[in-house]
């Protein structure tokens, strides 16, 4: 998901397939804030199109292969590949996400973890309105009966992140914002059963499932350093929110 005025931006905008004229927290059973900005959700299909034809135009060169080594002489660094091939440098950029092994970082990288369940589910029937996405969802009323729940909630809380499409199709995660060490997942994904049955949702089947683990937070690449870090190897993940492609 994306903030639709983000997206415009950078061009971007016929890459989202779904947009809501405005979100909503449920701050408490009590208390909503209605966010007078529209969201949307890529297409990581058309996205993933759209940059590659970029790539294309501009005469980018493709080589399809595991990264193993890289090397620097004193004009020129190199890039031993898992194929055998070398390829030769005067920059390196690693885009290679949060694990990368050839980025050197001042301090030692200990993250908090943003972990989550979410599902896209045909559903009998939903509370939520179509014309608005619920960017989170802190009511707790469904652990009212789930005692053991509720206890480890208050240490380490979880919203749920709500994508309505229509009345029977939504996508929905449970989601826990950062914490350190990491949720369990099993918990997350219990939580999320009693919230859903507290809700009335009742599904019918999932259509599509995932399990979201982001590293957030975390030291700085050195600078300078012969390989240029972009991406989540480069600390440019929102260290409250883990949005990535969006930047609030
Ligand atoms: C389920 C889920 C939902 C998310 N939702 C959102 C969201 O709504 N909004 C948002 O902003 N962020 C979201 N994020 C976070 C976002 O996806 C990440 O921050 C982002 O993908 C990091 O991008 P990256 O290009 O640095 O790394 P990645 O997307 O991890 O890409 C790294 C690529 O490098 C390749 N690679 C790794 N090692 C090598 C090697 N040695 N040689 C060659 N290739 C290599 C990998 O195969 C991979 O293709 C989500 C993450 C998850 C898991």
């Amino acid at each position: 998901g994306v903030w639709v005025d983000e997206f415009e931006s950078l061009g971007l905008d016929d890459c989202l397939d779904k947009t809501w004229p405005m979100c909503c927290v449920y701050i408490n059973d009590h208390k909503t804030k209605y966010l007078d900005r529209a969201y949307g959700r890529v297409s990581r299909k058309e996205l993933k199109t759209k940059l590659l034809s970029g790539c294309v135009s501009n005469q980018v060169k493709f080589h399809k292969a595991k990264v193993w080594k890289i090397e620097h002489q004193e004009f020129e660094s190199s890039v031993v590949c898992s194929d055998g091939s070398e390829l030769k440098a005067s920059l390196i950029v690693d885009a290679s996400g949060f694990t990368s092994h050839f980025i050197e970082y001042d301090k030692p990288r200990s993250h908090g973890y943003q972990i989550a369940h979410g599902i896209l589910a045909e559903v009998d029937n939903h509370p939520f309105d179509l014309d608005k996405m619920v960017l989170m969802d802190w009511r707790d009323s469904h652990l009212g009966s789930e005692p053991y729940l509720r206890k480890d909630n208050s240490k380490i809380p979880t919203f749920l992140y709500v994508m309505p499409f229509s009345s029977n199709l939504i996508f929905l995660e449970e989601t826990s914002l950062v914490s350190r060490p990491v949720l369990s997942y099993m918990e997350v994904k219990k939580r999320m059963v009693a919230r859903l049955r507290h809700l009335g949702i009742k599904v019918r089947s999932v259509i599509e499932d995932e399990k979201c683990l982001i590293p957030m937070g975390g030291p700085l690449p050195i600078i300078p350093q012969s390989v240029m870090a972009i991406g989540g190897n480069s600390g440019i993940v929102h260290p409250s929110t883990g949005y990535m492609v969006a930047r609030t």
